[in-house]
């Protein structure tokens, strides 16, 4: 399996909740490598312009209101079969439907406060790394 990246989000009910480092400890501990990584915080034009995709789903407004509503750590992670490793070691979007031991299974608060944001596809990790980080702030 070829090494690649995926693309990640600490959201804002884990980062106020001040458990950004026990996710990023368990997401080292699961083998991934952070190659980029920063806090900011999002507008609400800048969190719509990242979740467009989803721009006629009946929670979009909510979403991006509440992804501007604090700090968050984006990050590119580098693994063998990055995207879909994550998406495992994440869990389902809701945290009543994520296997035990999943970020979001301990870590959720709701379908939508959720923890973390994982990458779907290679292609959208690759555009998703590059909204949030130029050539000079990631590795390679
Ligand atoms: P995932 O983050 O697991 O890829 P989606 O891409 O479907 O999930 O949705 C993007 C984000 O929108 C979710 O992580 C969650 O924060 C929010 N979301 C998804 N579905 C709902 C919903 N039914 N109600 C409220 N928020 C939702
Ligand atoms: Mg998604």
């Amino acid at each position: 399996m070829a090494t690649n990246r995926t693309f990640t989000m600490i959201k804002p009910d884990a980062f106020s909740a001040g458990n950004s480092g026990a996710i990023l400890k368990m997401i080292e501990e699961a083998g991934f490598k952070i190659v980029a990584m920063k806090a900011t915080q999002l507008t609400p034009a800048i969190a719509g312009k990242f979740y467009e995709v989803h721009s006629e789903r009946p929670f979009y407004a909510d979403l991006c209101a509440y992804m501007s509503s604090g700090p968050i750590i984006a990050a590119i992670l580098e693994k063998d079969n990055a995207v879909e490793d994550f998406r495992k070691l994440i869990g389902a979007t809701n945290p009543a439907d994520a296997a035990e031991g999943t970020i979001r299974k301990i870590f959720a608060k709701s379908i939508e406060a959720n923890a973390v944001h994982g990458s779907d596809s290679d292609e959208n990790a690759a555009i998703e790394g590059a909204f949030y980080f130029s050539q000079i702030e990631r590795v390679g």
